[in-house]
């Protein structure tokens, strides 16, 4: 049974208890971190996964630093040019952390949907992880279902080896919610600056009511700890322990590719 559920179900305590598959989250005030680094595949990702979370580690006094993997030139079709949508998302981004109160920030300026784990972007990651000296970094889940989102974790798989013991990672959830959160943050008193820091990224907005999205999101996540307003959750990790449970995940993954049931003949 335990080999069967592996390191992602032990981790998460899926072989104990009776009537639940997973502990429900803990609510907590805040994740342990004064030094946060956020990795964000996309100008957006930051915002959605977590911008309730990270107004209140800048109230609490910490440092926190974005880094934006890609350009994200890929998020609206409809933009004039590649080129001039990668600016205008730019000036979104900022906007948006300002607001939020983050003033570090850095583009690495990958092409969307090309984000790869070459030696060239692991070597940035790992300047920017030696040189910030992060205690926590949150990236969106290894679960999140989008290509450029699963490669931040390789990424930062690599990069990560070798580093400090005691850094942690909260991975957050953007295109596909967590199965088994561990803790979720109260961000009742942050939802207005993280709605109008998602009102920042226009031009996705426009592709996808994020706002509306979120709203049901973040509420959601408050309704299972018994709280009336807004929560972010979390699946909340030793950088090795998570970067093992990832890669665990990874080969099982690619031993058997996931096949959706073709639906014919509905009308
Ligand atoms: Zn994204």
């Amino acid at each position: 049974m335990r080999n069967q559920i592996g390191r992602l179900g032990r981790l998460l305590g899926v072989d104990k208890g009776p009537a639940i598959l997973f502990p429900y989250p803990k609510l907590v005030k805040i994740p342990p971190g004064t030094r946060i680094l956020v990795l964000a595949p996309h100008p957006d990702d930051d915002v959605l996964g977590c911008g309730g979370t990270l107004v209140k580690h800048v109230a609490a006094g910490a440092s926190v630093s974005v880094v934006y993997l890609t350009d994200g030139r890929k998020g609206d079709p409809t933009f004039p040019s590649e080129e001039s949508l990668v600016l205008e998302r730019q000036k979104e981004a900022r906007a948006a952390c300002a607001l939020l109160g983050i003033e570090k920030l850095e583009f690495l300026g990958i092409h969307d949907q090309a984000l790869q784990a070459t030696p060239d972007i692991v070597a940035k990651v790992r300047r920017i992880v030696k040189e910030d000296n992060p205690d926590l970094i949150y990236l969106p889940s290894f679960l999140d279902n989008h290509r450029d989102h699963f490669e931040t974790n390789r990424i930062l798989a690599q990069a990560g080896k070798g580093q400090s013991e005691s850094i942690r990672v909260a991975a957050y959830e953007t295109w596909t919610p967590l199965t088994a959160p561990n803790i979720v943050v109260d961000i009742t008193d942050s939802i207005g600056i993280k709605e109008n820091a998602i009102r920042c990224h226009k031009t996705q907005s426009k592709v996808i009511d994020f706002l509306w999205a979120f709203r049901g999101l973040n509420a959601y996540r408050a309704a299972f700890v018994r709280l009336t307003g807004f929560a972010e959750a979390f699946m909340f990790m030793q950088l090795d322990e998570y970067t093992a449970t990832m890669r665990q995940f990874e080969r099982r993954a690619r031993r058997k590719a996931y096949v959706p049931i073709s639906i014919d003949n509905q009308k």
